[in-house]
């Protein structure tokens, strides 16, 4: 039984399901309206890390939690 992050419902059948890999593990999701918006969260979670990462490059002078 998987459950669709984004809207909680419940999928008793991933058969077929509209599905997306992110860190080694398989999310199922019931619609691709739901999938299109994980994939958009987990980009903007992306964009967030590479810009942590250049914050320790740069000798943190770059200040997060602001936004
Ligand atoms: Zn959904």
């Amino acid at each position: 039984m998987h459950v669709d992050p984004i809207c909680g419902k419940q999928l008793p059948d991933s058969e077929g399901a509209p599905s997306v890999e992110y860190r080694r593990r398989r999310y199922y999701f019931c619609s691709p309206t739901c999938r299109a918006a994980f994939l958009k969260r987990t980009e903007r979670a992306r964009i967030r890390e590479l810009a942590r990462v250049g914050a320790l490059l740069s000798d943190g002078k770059v200040r997060w939690g602001l936004a």
